[in-house]
């Protein structure tokens, strides 16, 4: 199923039995990263090949920037799991998935992505995005769509790399200690759902209910771990929700010409 690599900067096909056909007949309109969060590329590439893990994913980058392929494009990989998006939940069956080596949280702090990396992950970026016509604010973090559960790529991923090359959604993070007031789990009222509604405009999977419950704690840390990483608490404090309004207007501008 998988005789060719359908990028050219594919070195390497390894093919994985993890797959099954893609539902819904949307087509491929996402792309999630991740970090495999294991201690080298071989124990990651012996976990998504093993038919009893049942996780995969479209693409591996190991450090020194090798990709190898795992699984078609046409096929439906298993890595997002229980997931949610602008309202969609079967991420999976419109989405392509990249494993990007690091042990990512398994260390602490996580080891940084060597350079050779990161400009492999942008050149597979840029081709599958093109070949696609996949929209930059659907280039999203495993941590953006299982806010609950997952880490990853994790707040050292160079996302600012990949915005500035147009790839992704990125906005500058405003300053920590902004003067001004803080929400926080526990408090409820029109502030925390302007809030919810500001993260769900993004594409984050929060209902408005007015309460600061740990689903919006998590969002909260989801988007502080992607565009304000120099703090992560889940706390929306002036710089978080200040860094938030700077994503939707970049958001809204990115639209405008898309
Ligand atoms: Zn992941």
């Amino acid at each position: 199923m998988l005789s060719e690599p359908d990028s050219p900067w594919v070195s390497r096909l390894c093919p994985s039995p993890n797959h099954g056909e893609r539902k819904g007949g949307c087509g491929i309109d996402m792309l999630v990263l991740h970090y495999t969060g294991c201690p080298s590329c071989e124990s990651a590439l012996l976990w998504m090949l093993s038919p009893d893990a049942e996780v995969s994913a479209h693409y591996l980058v190991d450090e020194d920037g090798e990709i190898i392929q795992l699984v078609a494009e046409e096929r439906r990989a298993w890595h997002a799991g229980l997931s949610c998006w602008a309202g969609e939940t079967d991420v999976n069956s419109r989405s392509i998935g990249i494993e990007i080596q690091n042990a990512g949280h398994l260390e602490d702090p996580p080891p940084p992505y060597p350079e050779k990396q990161i400009a492999a992950v942008i050149a597979l970026v840029e081709d599958i995005v093109r070949r696609h016509g996949i929209a930059p604010w659907r280039v999203v973090g495993h941590s953006d769509i299982a806010p609950d559960r997952k880490a990853d790529p994790g707040e050292h991923f160079p996302w600012e790399r990949l915005g500035k090359a147009g790839l992704c959604l990125h906005a500058p993070s405003a300053p920590l200690n902004l003067p001004g007031e803080m929400l926080k789990p526990g408090d409820s009222g029109p502030a925390v759902c302007a809030l919810q509604r500001d993260l769900a405009r993004l594409g984050y999977g929060l209902a408005e209910t007015g309460d600061y419950d740990e689903t919006t704690r998590a969002v909260v840390r989801a988007f502080q771990r992607r565009f304000r990483p120099a703090r992560i608490d889940g706390l929306a404090d002036s710089s978080t929700r200040e860094t938030l309004k700077r994503a939707l207007s970049r958001l809204a501008s990115m639209r405008r010409v898309w």
